[in-house]
């Protein structure tokens, strides 16, 4: 980014080009054009949406910094206040306001205030959207489950009741059902899962020599 940095500094310092230094923020600091591989360069621009988007925040954040420490800032405020007009997307209003030299009027940022507001605002709102969305969804998802715990009825445990692995007493909260209504507690049924994973690799490494001992056997009589 430190490179970035510089170049910015360079055209705008000593090129004095300042369209270029905006087209340099929109294209996320890459140049395009000067290479000859720069087509096929373009084919492969499928960097993601955000990225490119919070780079540009960055960089167009970057030129401003550059604006402002000009020695003759005040003479750019046609400029300045022009990219803070245009890229109002890409700035965030706090940040810079608090860079602005305070004696600058709000009448000379109006613009850039009212766009940058306007968008924050609808950021809110479409915030607000999916939030509700969301708790709607969340909403659902809990009457299924409520209506699942009413569908399946409460499990009593009674002295009679033991643990269908361990066959030990159900004491306390840590035990579950499993498809077959067997109760079982929860470590048993972690234990369980367990072993019956081992076994299945187990299992496969056996079988597999085994099957084609049995296939090289049949061959040797035919
Ligand atoms: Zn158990």
């Amino acid at each position: 980014l430190e490179q970035h940095e510089i170049a910015l500094k360079v055209l705008i310092n000593d090129l004095k080009d300042y369209r270029g230094a905006e087209i340099f923020c929109l294209q996320a600091g890459r140049v395009i054009g000067i290479r000859k591989g720069a087509p096929k360069k373009r084919a492969s621009k499928k960097i993601d949406e955000k990225s490119l988007i919070t780079k540009r925040r960055t960089l167009f954040l970057t030129l401003l910094k550059v604006y402002l420490e000009m020695d003759n800032r005040d003479e750019m405020v046609d400029i300045i206040i022009h990219l803070l007009n245009t890229q109002a997307v890409y700035l965030d209003i706090m940040e810079v306001l608090s860079l602005l030299p305070e004696y600058w009027s709000i009448e000379m940022l109006n613009n850039f205030l009212v766009r940058s507001l306007r968008q924050s605002y609808h950021n809110y709102r479409e915030g607000q959207i999916l939030k509700g969305l969301c708790r709607g969804e969340n909403l659902m998802i809990k009457y299924e489950l409520s209506q699942a715990y009413q569908d399946i009825g409460p499990i009593i445990i009674t002295q009679n009741v033991v643990c269908a692995s361990c066959k030990k007493h159900i004491s306390g909260a840590e035990f579950m059902r499993q498809p077959n209504n067997d109760i079982i507690h929860v470590q048993c049924d972690f234990d369980k899962s367990n072993r019956d994973n081992s076994l299945e690799i187990v299992d496969s490494t056996t079988t597999t020599p085994s099957t084609s001992n049995i296939e090289e056997s049949k061959a040797i009589p035919l």
